[in-house]
Formats: C-alpha cells, structure tokens, sequence
C-alpha cells in the first residue's frame, strides 16, 4: 500500500540541460551581433538594437544589430558577385562544402539546440531530437542534389541572388530549409532570421566560414520587418523565399509586382485534423499531442482544427482532457517537459487574448492547468462547443489550442476541411486504408498525413495551396524553386504584330465566346474588328466584360469531373483534338497567311508543330505520374501531381495558333479547366478552334474561350476567387498589375514578357515546365506496420 502510494505520489524532479556551454558562446560574442557580410562579421556601434530574450525568464541573451538600408546593398552586392563563381564551381564542389555543413551542424548540434532552446522557449527535448535532426538531415540531402545536379537537372541553371526570410518557430530549422536547397542548385543568399531568434542563424554563420562557404556566398542580416520589407523589394535580388505570416507574404507579393522575381510563401496554416469513428482513438489523441502540443502549437502546419465524427466526438474528448492533464508544462531546457514557453510576451498575450475574445462568440474551453504568464506557460486548451464558422475555427491562433467540431458524414467531413482560407496540411485518422486514401485526394492542402501527423523529412516537398502560399520546399519538387529553364530566348518575331492601314471592307463572320461547351455572344453586346495582315477585315470578336468572365468561370467550375478523371481518358480526348485538327491544315495554313503574314512554310510549321504538342501532351497525360518519396520511416510519401483546378490561361501574341495549344493541351492533360484569353492582335484563332474543340469530345465547360482586352480580361480573372491559379505571357504593366491583384488570395501566377521563347522549338515551347505548372504536388504520408 505504501510503495503503490509512493509510486502515485512519485514527481519528476527537474532534470535541466546544461546551458553553460551555450552561455559562454554567447559571452565570447559579447551578447551581441551584428551582420555576415562578404564572408566578414560587421559590427556598427551605432546601429539599433533588438534584444532576443530568453522567453522563459525574460533574460537578455544577445543584443541583435538591425542592419542598415546600406548594409542591405553591400550584402546583396557580396552575393551578386559570388554567384558566378559559386555556380561554376559545379555540383561536386557544392557537395562537398553543404557536407561539411552537415557534419558541422552534427558536430554541435547539443549546443546548438540549447541555443535554440534558450531563444525560442522550446522544450530541450524537441530541439535536440527533431529540429537539429531534421536541420542536419536538410543539408545531409541537398549535399546529395548537389553532387546529381549536373545530370539531374541539366536543363536548368541557378536563379541567382536569393532574399530568404524565416520567422520565429523553428529557427535553424527552417533556416536548413531554405538555405540548403539554394546552396546546393548554385544560388547565393541574403537571409534574414526572425528578430526574437536570431542566435543559431548567427552560430550558422560561424559554420559557413568552417565549412568554407566563400565569402558573399551566405550573407546574413538581422532586423525586423522594416529590413525584411526591403530586403524582399530589392531591386538587385532574383527571388524571395519567405516563410511566414499569409498577411506578410501578401504584403512581399505586392511590393515585388513587376519586378520580375520568382517569388515562394509558406504561410500560415489551420489544419484539419480528420478523426472517423473507425480510427484508433488512443492512436489520434497521441497523435493531436504530436499534432497541436508539439512546439506549443507554433507550428504552420498544426492539426489545430479537430473534425471528429459525432458517434465518437464525447468518447474522445474525455481521451483527449485526460491526457493533456499528463502533459508538463515548465523550463525548456527541462528534458522532462512536453511543452515550453511561447516564443515571447506578445506572443503569449496575442494567444491569450485571441482565445478570449474568441469565446465571446461561443464554446467550452477546456484547460489542463493554468496560465503561467510569468514563463510565457500557455497551457494545452481544447475549445470545444463551436461551428466551423466561429473565429476560432477560422483563424490561426498559433499556440496550444485545439478546436474541435464535429462532422456526420464523409463527405461533410471534407466539405468542413476544406472550409478554410488555409490549405496547408491536414491528418485523415482511420482504420479504413480505403477511406483514408479515398479522402486525401479531396482535402485541398499541400500535404496529408495519414494516421500521423507533423511528419517532416527533407526528402518531401512542403508547402501550402490557398492563402497558406505556393513553392514547395524539399524533394526534388522544392529544388525547382530555386532553378529556371536553360536558354529561354525571345523568340524572332514570325508573325506581323501590327496591321497597317485597316480596310473597311466587308466582314463576312462574327466569332462568338465560348463558354460551357455553347458559343454564346458578348454580355456587352459589343465587338472587335480584327484584321487580316494586309489590312482587310479577318473577323468581329466579341468584347469580354467581368460578367463574361465570371460565366466562363463558373462553366469551368461546373466541370469539375475533368479532374478526376483518368489520365488515359484525358489523352483520348487531346489525341482526337489533334486528329480533328490535323483534317483541317490546308484551312488553318491559309487561315494563318493571310492573318498574320507568314509564308506557307511558316504556316505548315507552325501547324505541324501544333499537331505535335497536342500528341507530346496527350503522350504526358498518363505518364508525369510523380514519385514515392524514401523518407527514413517505416512508411510511403506519395507525392502526387495534383491538377491545380481551374486555370486562367492569358496567351502570348505570337504564333496564335501554336501557342493557344501550348497553353491549353498542357493544362487539360493535368486535369485542369481552363478560360483562356486569346491573343489581342489575334483573338479569332483560338476561337476559330471552337469547332475543332467541339467536335472532339471536350465535356462542356473544360475549355472556355472569352477575347477582349487582354490587361482587362486579364486583371478581372486574377481577381476572380474561384480561379486557382494563372498563366500569362503580357506586357510588363500588366504582369506588375496581376502581380498587385493576385496578393488578394495568393493565387499562384506564372508570369511571361510576351516573345519570351521561341514557341517553334520544342525544346522551349514544351516542356515539363508546363506540366509542373499546371500541377500542385500533394505529399501524402502512409505510415505502415504497428
Ligand atoms: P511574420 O510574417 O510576422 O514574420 C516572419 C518573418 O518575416 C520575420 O523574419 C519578420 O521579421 C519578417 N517580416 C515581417 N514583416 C515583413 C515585411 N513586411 N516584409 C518582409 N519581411 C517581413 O510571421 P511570424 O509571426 O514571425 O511567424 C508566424 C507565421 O509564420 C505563422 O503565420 C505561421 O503559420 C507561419 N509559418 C509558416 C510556415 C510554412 O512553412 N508554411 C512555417 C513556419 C511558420
């Protein structure tokens, strides 16, 4: 009776990590940092100064620099000129040097996760066994994609100077993920840690010389978002990677319109975390304490939005309260604790008063223990009582507070998950493998666990859909992100843009919209002439307005069943567009001379070439299949291509024929609906093509057709909500203006000048480019065994 009494009675005592080490590096800095810059560590007397506290004493750690608009330059500058070399240097040299990164890393790695305990507030026990892990495994990786690149990737060359901004919640973690994938394709870097966690970035930096990372290859400077804003607008940087807030990265999206940058954003997050009522109950409420009380819940990708079957909701909630009583909350650097401090006092007082003002709006909260404002100790809640509309259910709060909701059905349980401005992840629990792998597909989202959740290896891409962002970051998948195509080059002009003295003679045809499978006049009731090149009148086309656009939009909605349709079912229909146009050539060759001026053999070539795309892409629609990730888990990541869903395609002025089916086969051999806007100058093309669409198969709605004025029609679709995303070659203003509207939700664009390859080639005109393009890659993690 005694001893069982003891064993009840039995506490942790304090089991802390020794932070000497740690604090005797930071002494030996002075408690203060300044920028890497040039491969040299510059220190201003003068600058000002950020304090990055412990969060769970309010102790002062180091004094960070905020890095002057000077400094900024002079790094962008050291970057710019390493680039070259860097590049040159080829795979193997890299390999060899994010190696020696990896080793680095491993070698200190016990201290630098005190470091990053200390700044961050996380407990000990997941910076030493998850974040540092996962950091070293990050560069372990890409030393990998190094070493393959020149055979790999040898269409593709490095993008060149690369702004890379993190936030606060795992620091040197998210650093590995952005630095080592730019390293490793050749790219050097200006990078900026989040202000309240500097210090491991400022301890990598230290690693960059050890390694031997050439001056100006890594540059680093410290501030906050002032410098951050500037950092990502400046004009001598070639790509902004940015992970954080969505409100930040809408905020990037719109300062770098019409700059011409290639642009990734891993924003925020409020996943769904699906439990069925056949799931192992046990298995979910350990799987919601790795899901929502790992890190706090300053995770992006958080299972902080519980959708439970109602049959089992009451049975799991009781799981759920009981557990989270076990859970420890205390000193980070105990190695006994589960959960730490949040990252700062306005990060505890946001989620504080963000759970209270939320409750004025309803539901039940539920709180293992109290709130210990001193060391920023938030404890686990569970919120309980609220529909899917409630700020709570809609809003990331970013700590430990899980919100749960129920559902009766499976197809309400993903009507309600993908009830959400976010798609960043999401969980499936069940024993069903055919309701799991039944539903993943349908959640929007760039990843899906299945019977786990929070699973992370560099070896699987990353990254959102909807206003949680567009890039992936690791896999083979992230590496694109920081490469572009070899050799694009303008093309020579093959067809006459400008028709000089217009004839009114006599205009024999109209050419109607195509909207919903029907030829259907303009809501405006007006046209366009256009003209043939010698000046005589080739066609009236309608003027499209927003009414226009929106009904062709909401046709390719009504479509929707083109996405799930097969592969080998999308390629019959694009090989009998080819057929039915191939019947057509003496037509099109003659059509095509006297519109744009070309000779016969220009014609016949770009018709040729026309027939050819549509069999290169019928060819794909079966084959760019994706890939089975080997993450070291006892499990499957299948990385699937997604379709991106409906599509605006703004097509590019030259060689109308050709290029209208360079945009629209790639996208339909994906899955994706399409509203093209044809050329200006040559918009009776594409809606010639109507009969040829009409006699091939094309299930209504897939493929509409709206001219008008381009920035216009343009500008209205980017804006519409229901596009996913969009294609365009244009002119410089208008790319700047899409680039401003698409901020609104984060729509993905792919964005063109007009002449910006030559369309004849395939080699530039067609290409897996395209298909990346026109697809979202999906990681679905399926673990396996007991
Ligand atoms: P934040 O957007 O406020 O800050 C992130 C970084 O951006 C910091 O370095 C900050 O200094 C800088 N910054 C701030 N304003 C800027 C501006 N106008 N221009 C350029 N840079 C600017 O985010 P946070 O509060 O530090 O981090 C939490 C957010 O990050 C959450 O929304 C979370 O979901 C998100 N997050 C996303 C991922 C992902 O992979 N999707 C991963 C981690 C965190």
């Amino acid at each position: 009776m005694t001893l069982l009494k003891s064993f009840k009675d039995l506490d942790y005592s304090e089991a802390l990590e020794s932070d000497k080490e740690a604090h005797e590096w930071l002494k030996l800095n002075d408690h203060r940092f300044g920028q890497l810059i040039n491969g040299k560590f510059i220190s201003n007397k003068k600058s000002k100064l950020i304090a990055s506290l412990n969060p769970s004493n309010g102790k002062l750690l180091a004094n960070i620099e905020i890095a002057s608009s000077e400094q900024l330059d002079l790094a962008v500058e050291a970057a710019r000129k390493a680039q070259p070399s860097w590049e040159l240097l080829g795979g193997h040299g890299r390999a060899k040097i994010l190696y020696a990164l990896a080793r680095l890393l491993q070698k200190h790695s016990r201290l630098i996760s005190v470091l990053e305990t200390l700044d961050n507030g996380k407990p000990i026990r997941e910076s030493r066994d998850i974040d540092i892990p996962l950091a070293i495994r990050h560069f372990y990786y890409h030393a990998g994609w190094a070493q393959l690149q020149g055979k790999e990737f040898s269409s593709y060359q490095s993008i060149g100077v690369v702004a890379q901004i993190v936030p606060w919640n795992f620091p040197l973690l998210m650093l590995s993920w952005k630095i080592a994938p730019a390293l490793a394709m050749g790219n050097t870097i200006v990078f900026k840690a989040a202000e309240q966690t500097p210090i491991s970035a400022m301890f990598f930096a230290y690693l960059c010389e050890q390694a031997g990372v050439p001056p100006g290859v890594v540059n680093m400077i410290n501030g906050d978002g002032n410098i951050g804003a500037e950092l990502a607008a400046h004009k001598d940087v070639d790509k902004v990677a940015f992970t954080g807030s969505t409100a930040v990265g809408q905020s990037i999206r719109k300062s770098t319109a019409g700059q011409g940058k290639k642009l990734t954003l891993e924003l925020g997050g409020k996943s769904a975390f699906i439990v069925f009522e056949d799931a192992d109950l046990d298995a979910a409420v350990e799987g919601l304490v790795d899901s929502i009380w790992f890190n706090q819940g300053e995770v992006c990708c958080a299972g902080s939005r519980l959708l439970v079957q109602a049959e089992v909701a009451e049975d799991l909630h009781l799981r759920i309260k009981e557990r989270i009583k076990q859970l420890r909350l205390g000193s980070p650097l105990d190695k006994s604790i589960d959960l730490g401090s949040l990252v700062s006092k306005t990060q505890f007082n946001r989620v504080n008063e963000m759970v209270k003002d939320g409750l004025k709006h309803g539901g039940e909260i539920y709180q293992a223990c109290d709130i210990e404002s001193e060391g920023n100790l938030y404890p686990p809640t569970l919120i309980t009582n609220i529909d899917s509309s409630h700020p709570l259910a809609q809003e990331e709060i970013f700590g430990p507070v899980l919100v749960s909701m129920t559902f009766r059905t499976q197809s309400e349980a993903v009507e309600l998950a993908n009830n959400s401005r976010y798609g960043l992840a999401a969980s499936i629990w069940s024993e069903n493998i055919n309701r799991t792998m039944d539903v993943a597909p349908k959640i929007k989202a760039g990843v899906v666990w299945i019977n786990c959740h929070n699973q992370f290896d560099a070896s699987c891409g990353f990254g959102g859909v909807k206003e949680s962002g567009f890039g992936r970051e690791g896999g083979k998948e992230g590496l694109y992100e920081y490469l572009k195509p070899n050799g694009l080059k303008s093309s020579k002009k093959t067809t006459a843009l400008i028709t000089k003295n217009p004839k009114n003679n006599a205009i024999d045809r109209t050419l109607k919209f195509y909207i919903g499978g029907k030829q259907v006049r303009p809501d405006g009731g007006h046209s366009i002439a256009t003209f043939n090149v010698d000046g005589s009148h080739a066609a009236f086309v309608g003027a499209g307005n927003r009414k226009d656009v929106r009904n062709a939009v909401s046709a390719a909605s009504k479509a929707s069943s083109w996405s799930t349709q097969s592969g080998h079912g999308r390629a019959q229909i694009i090989y009998f567009l080819a057929e039915n146009l191939s019947v057509r050539e003496s037509e099109w060759i003659q059509r095509l001379i006297t519109l744009c001026g070309v000779s016969k053999k220009q014609a016949k070539a770009e018709f040729d070439e026309s027939i050819s795309r549509l069999f290169s892409y019928a060819a794909w629609a079966d084959k760019y299949d994706g890939a089975v990730h080997s993450a070291p888990y006892r499990g499957i990541t299948m990385a699937l291509p997604e379709p991106i869903g409906i599509l605006a395609q703004i097509a590019p002025e030259e060689l109308p024929l050709l290029t209208s089916i360079s945009l629209i086969a790639p996208a339909l051999a994906m899955g994706n609906r399409v509203v093209l806007i044809p050329s200006e100058r040559f918009p009776s093309v594409a809606l010639e093509l109507v009969q040829t669409i009409e006699t091939s198969d094309v299930p209504a709605g897939v493929i509409n057709i709206v001219s008008g004025n381009k920035r216009e029609l343009a500008e209205q679709i980017v804006g519409h909500a229901e596009v996913d995303g969009t294609w365009c070659w244009a002119d410089q203003e208008t790319i700047a203006s899409i680039e401003a509207i698409s901020a609104i939700d984060l729509k993905r664009l792919w964005v063109h000048e007009d002449n910006d390859r030559d369309w004849l080639n395939p080699d530039q005109g067609e290409s897996l480019e395209f298909l990346r393009n026109a697809t979202e890659v999906k990681n679905i993690w399926t673990p396996y065994g007991d």
